[in-house]
């Protein structure tokens, strides 16, 4: 046995710092625009509603930005650096000569990369005096991901809850009620808006937008509340940062170059993450080859591939500065496919930039294509993936088997953002079982 089937560090190899794109772009980044004016957004304003240290590597120029050592310790508890593995009973399957390597964010407590920045914000959070994190969660990736990280740092969390998921995706609001969050359907009657919402209408279902517009409301009249996004924002794409900078450090130990990095894109942050490190190199001249960089969006919410690139607002209650990136519109309501967490009608701006220019390939696969993709490699590699991830999983077999027809020795690695143990039920709807 001499292939390198599960390629680990040491946690002393961990990352020490987090790598930030906005320097190495080619094009100056558009700034957030105040609806109102026309004007961009001052930090002071984002100071109103987010964690300080959030707001300023938000716009930070600095290219590598420390990660505080308690905060490397979090990391390291959480199972960082995660295992970079080889899909090796998968490319046998497919009788293909392309290596398949992925990249195991879904070994955290959670099941999910979106920890890595949950708790870097429940860190900074507490340091300013914060004493409660609200949010808004679709199926409850991010919610539980905040509820865990708020809960070792000590601070409180509220989270609002989309109506039709809290009723209906029952598990991940017991994960966050078990780790002492509070967690209300949305709409909720705790929020002026929820409770405008729910006169209207008491069977009201809920969405994102409303979801959002709550969880502002509510740090907006508390001074010791601050609200926590999970994904788009730059600071929250540089905390994931850590997960791009451990594949190269892998790939480097087995003395690999990718030739194809893919990852699945809902607002863009694994994505990110995932790829910016490798991306960033290019753009500073220190790679002989780009490799083929990959952005997978499900075909039912087709931002990148069909989106206009223009300013949006970020929520379906126009409460966020507007935001140039590729957009479906605010008001696009995406129709209720199973990946909850890649239904979202806009994408990062950093990454809306990259596919503009022509350096990130976004790709749309359907929803069946998704879950065969999964299922295949549940059955080859033993590991259920989350409906989000299963996008990413199917390009990476696309890839494989194209390698195949050309007979090329590839090297194709992808970011497996998270398992599907908790998803079952979209399985069971999408295959028939
Ligand atoms: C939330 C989520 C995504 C999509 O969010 P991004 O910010 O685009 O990464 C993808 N995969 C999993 C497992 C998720 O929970």
């Amino acid at each position: 046995m001499d292939e390198a089937i599960r390629i680990c560090l040491d946690t002393g190899e961990l990352p020490e710092k987090w790598y930030n794109i906005l320097p190495d772009l080619r094009e100056e980044f558009p700034p957030y625009l105040n609806p109102k004016t026309g004007e961009p957004v001052k930090p002071e304003d984002l100071e109103a509603v987010f964690i300080k240290e959030c707001v300023r590597q938000e716009a930070s120029m600095e290219r590598f930005i420390d990660i505080p050592n308690e905060l490397r310790e979090y990391y390291i508890m959480m199972g960082r650096p995660s295992p970079l593995q080889r899909a090796i009973k998968l490319e046998r399957y497919l009788r293909t000569p392309a290596k398949i390597y992925y990249k195991r964010e879904d070994l955290s407590p959670t099941g999910s990369h979106k920890l890595n920045t949950a708790i870097a914000q429940a860190y900074y959070a507490v340091k300013e005096g914060v004493e409660r994190l609200t949010t808004e969660t679709g199926a409850g990736q991010w919610g539980s991901a905040l509820a865990c990280s708020t809960a070792l740092v000590g601070l409180k969390a509220l989270i609002f809850m989309v109506r039709i998921s809290y009723m209906q995706k029952p598990y991940r609001k017991h994960v966050m009620k078990l780790y002492g969050a509070e967690v209300h359907p949305s709409p909720s009657e705790i929020t002026s808006f929820g409770r405008k919402l729910l006169a209207e209408d008491p069977n009201n279902t809920g969405s994102l937008g409303i979801a959002i517009s709550e969880a502002l409301e509510a740090a907006l009249h508390d001074d010791k509340t601050k609200y926590s996004l999970g994904s788009v924002l730059n600071h929250v794409l540089l905390h994931q940062t850590i997960v791009g900078q451990e594949v190269d450090l892998q790939l480097k130990k087995i003395d690999e170059e990718p030739d194809v990095l893919i990852g699945c894109v809902g607002g863009g942050s694994n994505f990110a993450g995932f790829s910016y490190p490798t991306i960033g190199k290019y753009l500073r001249g220190k790679l002989e080859e780009k490799p083929e960089i990959i952005a997978v969006e499900p075909k039912a919410c087709p931002s990148m591939t069909e989106g206009e690139y223009r300013y949006d607002f970020g929520d379906a209650a126009q409460t966020t500065p507007l935001i140039k990136m590729y957009t479906l519109g605010y008001g696009f309501i995406p129709p209720p496919i199973h990946a909850g967490g890649l239904r979202y009608h806009g994408c990062a701006p950093t990454l809306s930039l990259l596919v503009k220019e022509g350096i990130v390939k976004p790709m749309a696969v359907d929803q069946e294509e998704a879950f065969r993709g999964a299922q295949l490699f549940a059955r080859t590699e033993g590991v259920i993936p989350a409906p989000e991830t299963s996008h990413a999983v199917a390009v990476a077999i696309r890839e494989a088997l194209k390698a195949k027809e050309m007979g090329e020795e590839k090297v194709v690695v992808f970011n497996y953002s998270g398992h599907g143990l908790l998803d079952l039920e979209g399985y069971k709807q999408v295959l028939g079982l």
